[in-house]
């Protein structure tokens, strides 16, 4: 059988359409044999999803998308192969979902302002025990015939610089990365080129992942061209990281980014997944 890895996708306990089980079942049916759920800032979906997995035969990676920051700026990192039972970890998550619910309010209040209410109340029902994102104000906004688009949302109300973008502190880059090492994991630096950095400060980004234990980069994710592959390949030759890949899956609504539709790894790269246990 050929193998075939997706290492980063979102389910219910973040911003995913589908609950852990149909996000394995949905990876199943698109051919995956190794999947990472890596929802938000939490490891909330993995037992679920490690049930089914092993019912119906393919490989689950306990996985998490930690929300960073470095130098101010805002970074996820994909942790794989962690221990969800690790405390530090745990405990970490248990205190984002605090952080990410005090943020969903002064969101909200910021929409009010702009005389959108109501929005608190439907993010935290869209959410259920999950991490509230902003994927929820943006399907709430979209909902409410505030906006067109999930896109527009971002765009017009949630994006950096936009009237109902709220800082958030996140954990430092070092202090994450430590969670996921410590609990057994590999930590990868998700879809480097979306943070639109200069070739100067990804330099300097991928030097301070590197010296803090960043192990791994995200060479192939949906919808990436020849180009940009070429361009992070070269990154994760330059810095010897390994090479990862993922959808970043979280609903049908995309045919593009589905769970499984990836370019291969390039051949030169050594797989993220041959440092897992
Ligand atoms: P949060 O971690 O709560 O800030 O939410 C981030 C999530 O919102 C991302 O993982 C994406 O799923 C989604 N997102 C962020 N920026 C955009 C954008 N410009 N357009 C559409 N979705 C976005
Ligand atoms: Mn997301
Ligand atoms: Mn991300
Ligand atoms: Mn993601």
């Amino acid at each position: 059988m050929t193998e075939l890895y997706d290492l980063h996708c979102h389910s219910t306990a973040s911003d995913g359409a589908l609950s852990p089980t149909e996000v394995v079942q949905r990876a199943h049916q698109q051919g995956v044999t190794s999947l990472a759920l890596t929802d938000h800032d939490t490891t909330a979906g993995i037992a679920e999803a490690q049930l089914c997995a092993a019912t119906i035969g393919i490989k689950l990676i306990a996985g998490i998308e930690l929300s960073t920051n470095w130098q101010n700026r805002c970074f996820h990192i994909v942790g794989l192969g962690v221990d969800p039972t690790y405390a530090p970890l745990a405990t970490a998550t248990h205190n984002l979902q605090s952080t990410r619910l005090e943020r969903a309010e002064k969101i909200a209040l910021k929409l009010e302002k702009k005389r959108i209410p109501g929005a608190l109340e439907a993010v935290k029902k869209a959410a259920g025990d999950g991490m509230i994102t902003r994927s929820h104000f943006a399907d709430f906004l979209l909902s409410q015939n505030h906006v067109s688009t999930q896109q527009e949302a971002f765009d017009r109300y949630l994006a950096k610089g936009k009237p109902a973008y709220v800082s958030t502190s996140w954990a430092e880059l070092e202090l994450a990365i430590n969670w996921i090492t410590e609990s057994g994991g590999v930590a990868v630096l998700a879809h480097p080129l979306r943070y639109k950095l200069t070739a100067n400060w990804m330099n300097r980004l991928l030097t301070a992942f590197k010296d803090v234990g960043g192990l791994g980069i995200e060479v192939i994710t949906s919808r990436i061209n020849a180009d940009e592959i070429r361009r992070v390949t070269d990154y994760a030759k330059r810095f010897d990281l390994a090479g990862s890949m993922g959808s970043d899956f979280h609903n049908s609504t995309n045919p593009w980014v589905e769970l499984g539709r990836l370019a291969p790894l390039p051949k030169n790269i050594k797989p993220v997944w041959e440092l897992l246990g």
